[in-house]
């Protein structure tokens, strides 16, 4: 019987755990010939949601939940609850249903069709504001032109991933991580599968504006060069410029003498390129950044309770070749 995990983070979403399993259950009442693992992940919420996970846990065993030392963000947590499903195959989803778990048997239904990575994307929006909505269509774009790889635009965490596509995951172990980017660069069998987009069940966003402003320039910066490439550009565009610039000054000194002036323009200068090498000193700042971030070799994240068992040692920091990695 092959095991399908069901991977959740969340974060002070004591609210949202009910609601999610009502919808769930419906859904898992039909997937008879499955067994499945419902992973909670508790990034360290504030609120309740452990001892609601804890309840969970409690009155169904196939609900597992693990529970981190803080709060490290969605990416890391989603790291976590990879490393710790059992699964043959990972659905990554949302708690407050804005990921409708209705998709669910249409994306196992494409796993047993041979595809590792089940995707879905988003052919509509509702209840998110009209900011939100074109930032992300054009960050999207923005990023389908610079990275090295293909990141669909409208596509989120929402997928299933087989094992073998969980494993390549789990092995890419970089701080500043940005998952929808290593989707599509671990490759394997993709497979795209339309949905509609509801707003939130209860309770409000978890990713604020800043969240959202950092994960973005992560997914530039890890999977591109170009805003470095920009810089070299901008330099020598400028320096074009300037010594044309330059050409015509020494000129026009040469045959109209140099009477003093030029103090609006000379400001104007040092202001234009002031601004322009902060600019630059910023886009390096960014890269010098992550390799500071890289360098220490931290670990993504720390668990302090799995299914009720404190967790120390090895499982904390790695992520543990389970069966699956044998060779077949
Ligand atoms: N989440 C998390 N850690 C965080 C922020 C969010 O685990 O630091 C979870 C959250 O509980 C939810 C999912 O990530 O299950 C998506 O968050 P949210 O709905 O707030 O983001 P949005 O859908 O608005 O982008
Ligand atoms: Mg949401």
């Amino acid at each position: 019987m092959k095991t399908i995990t069901i991977l959740v983070p969340c974060y002070n979403e004591e609210n949202s755990l009910d609601l999610f399993f009502e919808r769930l259950h419906g859904v898992l009442a039909n997937l008879g010939e499955y067994k499945t693992e419902v992973l909670l992940v508790n990034d360290g919420s504030k609120d309740n949601t452990l001892a609601k996970m804890q309840e969970l846990h409690a009155k169904d065993p196939s609900v597992s939940y693990l529970s981190l030392s803080r709060n490290f963000g969605k990416e890391n947590a989603m790291l976590a609850g990879l490393d710790y499903a059992e699964g043959d195959a990972v659905i990554l989803m949302d708690v407050d249903l804005q990921d409708p778990p209705e998709l669910i048997p249409e994306m196992i239904k494409e796993w047993e069709n041979g595809y590792d990575d089940v995707y879905a994307r988003r052919r509509s929006r509702m209840g998110e504001t009209w900011f939100k909505k074109t930032s992300a269509h054009y960050y999207y774009r923005l990023l389908q032109k610079f990275a090295d790889i293909d990141i669909p635009a409208d596509v989120g965490d929402f997928r299933l991933l087989d094992r073998q596509a969980v494993n390549a995951l789990c092995s890419l172990r970089e701080k500043q991580r940005y998952t929808k980017g290593l989707f599509s660069w671990i490759g394997y069998n993709k497979k795209e599968l339309l949905f509609d987009r509801n707003p939130r069940a209860t309770g409000n966003s978890k990713m604020s504006f800043i969240k959202l402003f950092g994960l973005a320039v992560d997914g530039i910066t890890s999977f591109s060069v170009a805003p470095l490439r920009l810089a070299s550009v901008l330099g020598l565009l400028i320096s074009s410029v300037a010594f044309v610039y330059l050409l015509f000054v020494v000129g026009k000194t040469l045959l109209f003498g140099d009477p003093v002036a030029g103090y609006p323009s000379m400001v104007s200068i040092i202001l234009f390129m002031g601004g322009i090498q902060l600019i630059v000193l910023g886009i390096i700042g960014e890269y010098v950044g992550r390799i500071f971030y890289e360098s220490k070799g931290r670990p993504d994240y720390l668990v302090s309770e799995y299914n009720g068992i404190k967790i120390v040692g090895a499982r904390n920091i790695r992520y543990e070749y389970k069966d699956h990695d044998k060779p077949l």
